[in-house]
């Protein structure tokens, strides 16, 4: 079977068809010639990946997957949450994403925080959502240099280093993408 994953980004691609039975071949959006940017424009993480399976399922006639990501923190009332990318302005970059959250944070104890993952599935007409989510808190300073995103300033529960510190296999196993993951695997395995 051929699985679209509605992402332009390879490396998220690779990841997955390591973790995916091996009868499953995951394309991606340029596999299947689709090279534009699927509009993200629901208010949730969940709306966002259902809008992007659709889409491909709807113009390609294909079954799909779409994962949207969020880093919600308590104290700024679940902000960045869905607008995590461009949090500090279309231009969607890390560094000033980063620095926008350390000036929001500043002087501010309050600092729990987690990232979540939505994941829907569209699959021979029936649609599911699958969902993973990492607790932790944002540090003060950058912390790391692994990772991307977020990552320099998030610390998971239980760890003592950030995300950006942590070999991408712990992160993995314990990250909000990698839980959200394993649910599409072991409902794969079955199907
Ligand atoms: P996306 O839905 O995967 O595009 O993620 C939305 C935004 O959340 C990205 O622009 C990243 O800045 C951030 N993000 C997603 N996943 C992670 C992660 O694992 N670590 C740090 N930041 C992340």
């Amino acid at each position: 079977m051929e699985l679209v994953f509605a992402t332009h980004n390879q490396n998220k691609v690779k990841e997955v068809q390591l973790l995916i039975p091996a009868n499953i071949k995951i394309l991606s959006l340029t596999d299947i010639g689709c090279h534009e940017e699927i509009p993200e424009t629901a208010n949730t993480l969940e709306g966002n990946a259902k809008l992007k399976a659709d889409f491909v399922t709807k113009n390609y006639g294909r079954n799909c997957f779409a994962d949207d990501t969020g880093l919600i923190v308590e104290s700024l009332n679940g902000a960045p949450g869905v607008f995590s990318a461009r949090y500090a302005g279309e231009q969607k970059n890390s560094h000033d994403n980063i620095e926008k959250l350390l000036k929001e944070l500043l002087n501010n104890e309050a600092r729990k925080a987690a990232f979540k993952t939505c994941i829907a599935l569209n699959i021979n007409s029936k649609q599911l959502i699958f969902s993973g989510k990492a607790p932790g808190e944002i540090t003060k300073t950058r912390q790391g240099k692994d990772g991307f995103g977020y990552d320099p300033v998030f610390k998971p529960t239980g760890y003592s280093k950030t995300f950006a510190e942590l070999p991408i296999e712990v992160k993995n196993k314990i990250s909000h993408r990698g839980k959200a993951i394993q649910q599409l695997i072991t409902y794969l395995k079955g199907y």
